[in-house]
């Protein structure tokens, strides 16, 4: 029995906004699932209907195996938490966090002080207990609302944005603190967030949704191993994954070729990979390469590679991030911002790819009140890594080996093809 199934679920809003389209998902006993997405895909409306602040317009919600889709939500045993603290400034932080007890919610007999007292002990803030919410910082305010939400020992923890108000060093700490409290307490998590750190970070399990639609689901490693959709390959991963259009040309019984346009790569015609990609000979796919797959290498390199010009790179300090002109198409999906690259690449005018590559795994567009206008194609920047202490400039023409085992593949719907 898992404690969280989610049968078809849809969520239609007022103004015929789809907000969530059909998804079901299974949530285990004592597991931390991550609800990852951008701004507006419908993740904060799931943990609503799960929390029961929303009911479903289609679809089942099971919790522990029962049909939960009327239970109103105080007898759900489940604990919210959200980016706003919402913490009784009237009472010190000892009254907070006690403050469910006191209502007669507590499980276990443990004393109210004591338990109080165990929780600010557990979140390092036992020395704030007098005080009033409005005399700590954001981070302890958090800590307080958590150990409120905790204190109560719910079954299921149903999170927010918990950390998103905090600035980059809490968030890290909390990061750790939040996983370790609620595994201590077995409880089940559903966490919602838009930021991939937290999520491969945190997770047991990542589910990635986008305009309402379940995406992708599995460990941190799968979603980012052997992302569904071209979409999840260029959510998950900092620098993005490079996506490159490339024509499948088939030279039987010797190679399998991918034609960028200027330049090749080649897979060998007797694997298990090159078979898998000559099914989609004459046809143009998606091929992915992650920054890690590349490394610079001398002209004149006997393996796999690919060559061009620095167009412009980045310095961060543990690593510079070189762009190439490669004479290749990139493939943007629908819904990645692609903003930064274009501003200083001064491309092109883009072109929308229209039906080939649109609307994979989509909702009709007039429903969800937005219009889904595909991926976007234009010049190519491969991305990848350099020592900070290498020098490089611009115009400097590099040639990169390409690890040819680490390469994705996608169909025009963006779907992942199995090698
Ligand atoms: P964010 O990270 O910005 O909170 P989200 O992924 O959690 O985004 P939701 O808040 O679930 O997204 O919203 C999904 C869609 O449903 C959005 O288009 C939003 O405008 C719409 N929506 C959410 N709540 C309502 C509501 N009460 N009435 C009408 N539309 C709503």
């Amino acid at each position: 029995m898992t404690a969280v199934t989610l049968k078809n679920v849809s969520k239609v809003f007022p103004g015929d906004t789809l907000a969530v389209d059909s998804l079901s998902m299974e949530v285990n006993h004592g597991e931390f699932l991550v609800l990852l997405g951008p701004s507006g895909c419908g993740k904060s409306t799931v943990l609503r209907m799960v929390a029961g602040l929303e009911t479903p317009s289609d679809g089942e919600i099971l919790l522990d195996g029962e049909y939960a889709n009327d239970l109103p939500p105080r007898e759900r045993n489940a604990a919210m938490i959200f980016q706003t603290f919402a913490l009784y400034p009237h009472m010190t932080v000892g009254d907070n966090i006690g403050f469910p007890l006191k209502l007669g919610r507590q499980n276990g007999a443990q004393s109210v002080p004591d338990a109080v007292g165990d929780m600010a002990g557990a979140l390092g803030i036992s020395d704030l207990v007098d005080r009033k919410p409005s005399q700590l910082s954001g981070g302890q305010q958090q800590r307080v609302a958590m150990g409120r939400a905790l204190v109560r020992r719910p079954k299921l923890f149903l999170m927010d944005e918990p950390l998103s108000n905090l600035d980059v060093g809490l968030r890290a700490e909390l990061r750790t603190e939040i996983s370790s409290l609620v595994r201590r307490h077995d409880a089940t998590t559903l966490y919602v967030t838009h930021d991939q750190t937290e999520a491969l970070t945190m997770a047991d399990r990542v589910a990635v949704m986008r305009k309402g639609v379940l995406q992708d689901v599995g460990t941190p490693d799968e979603v980012y191993e052997r992302p569904a959709t071209m979409y999840v390959a260029a959510f998950l991963g900092t620098p993005r994954m490079n996506l490159l259009e490339a024509r499948v040309n088939v030279f039987l019984d010797r190679y399998v070729a991918l034609d960028f346009g200027d330049q090749e790569l080649r897979l060998p015609w007797h694997d298990l990979r090159g078979r898998a990609v000559a099914r989609y000979h004459g046809e143009n796919i998606v091929v992915g390469m992650r920054a890690e797959a590349l490394a610079p290498v001398a002209e004149g390199h006997p393996g796999q590679s690919i060559q061009g010009r620095v167009r412009f790179y980045e310095h961060h300090g543990h690593e510079t991030l070189v762009f190439l002109d490669i004479g290749a198409t990139a493939v943007v999906p629908d819904g990645i911002g692609d903003k930064p690259d274009l501003a200083r690449s001064g491309s092109k005018p883009r072109r929308r790819l229209g039906g080939l590559f649109s609307g994979f795994g989509q909702a009709p567009a007039e429903r969800r009140g937005d219009t889904d206008s595909g991926p976007i194609r234009k010049p190519a920047d491969l991305v990848f890594r350099l020592p900070p202490h290498i020098p490089v400039s611009a115009g400097q023409p590099i040639t990169v080996a390409v690890h040819m085992d680490a390469l994705h593949y996608f169909d025009k719907y963006g779907k992942r093809i199995d090698v």
